[in-house]
């Protein structure tokens, strides 16, 4: 379980998280949605601990990132596709990753084939990935660990409709099999078709949250 509590980050005199509480369970997916700016990217960058909070706090079923005894095996995270190193090609950068995380790499294939990425397209070099073959290269790297939570910021950008539909069947099993999902996406469509809970923010302030079935029967 993802425990955001009472969690304000401020940039000078502005603040772009405003005493922002939700949890995301185990068995969801929870979709985080709200338009550009509004705070969801700062949020996740302080569950993963790559941004320090003003005040409040952030924690994997009860721990934070940064003391999770293994967080890379623990947590899948995928904060901006595009950012992966454009000069590898996909084979090299989840090589890499599984060396890192001490995997063997049997499971680059593995993963390779999750993501319906080709062995053709995995020598191709990352600067000539569309954005949705960037996501699904970003969704094996995530994967790469078997972890039991996977933290995810604009997974859907660059997906087609189907694209967005075989996100959504990959996230429900994954959450079927006990996992964590917490995605977050600026277009309600996406959210829509891929999310089980949605937590709703603007302006830095939650404004709803709950099952998508009571949301988009109040909305
Ligand atoms: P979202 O992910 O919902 O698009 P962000 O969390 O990226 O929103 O940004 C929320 C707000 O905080 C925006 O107004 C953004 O400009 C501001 N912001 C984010 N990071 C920084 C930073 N490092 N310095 C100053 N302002 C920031
Ligand atoms: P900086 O961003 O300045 O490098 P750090 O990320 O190291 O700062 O963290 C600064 C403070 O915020 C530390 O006291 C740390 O324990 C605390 N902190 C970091 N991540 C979290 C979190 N997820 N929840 C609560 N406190 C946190």
């Amino acid at each position: 379980m993802i425990t955001v509590e009472s969690l304000t980050r401020r940039y000078g005199g502005f603040t772009a998280v405003d005493n922002v509480s939700f949890t995301a369970r185990p068995g969801r997916v929870t979709g985080f949605l709200g338009p550009n700016g509004a705070g969801k990217s700062t949020t996740m960058r302080v569950v993963v601990g790559l941004t320090a909070p003003t005040s409040g706090a952030a924690t994997i079923d009860g721990v934070r990132f940064a003391d999770l005894p293994n967080p890379g095996l623990e947590v899948g995270v995928l904060l901006d596709a595009s950012a992966q190193h454009a000069g590898r090609t996909g084979r090299e950068i989840l090589t890499v990753a599984c060396e890192t995380m001490g995997l063997p790499r049997s499971r680059v294939d593995e993963m390779l084939e999750l993501v319906s990425l080709t062995p053709t397209e995995a020598q191709r070099r990352v600067r000539d990935y569309s954005l949705g073959m960037r996501q699904r290269l970003g969704i094996a790297t995530a994967l790469l660990g078997d972890p039991r939570v996977l933290i995810l910021d604009e997974p859907a950008n660059g997906l087609d409709p189907a694209g967005i539909r075989w996100m959504r069947d990959l996230l429900t099993g994954f959450a079927g099999a006990g996992g964590t999902v917490l995605l977050s996406s600026h277009l309600l469509h996406e959210i829509e078709v891929i999310a089980d809970d949605l937590v709703v923010i603007g302006n830095g302030r939650i404004v709803a949250s709950g099952s998508k079935e009571e949301l988009l029967a109040s909305a």
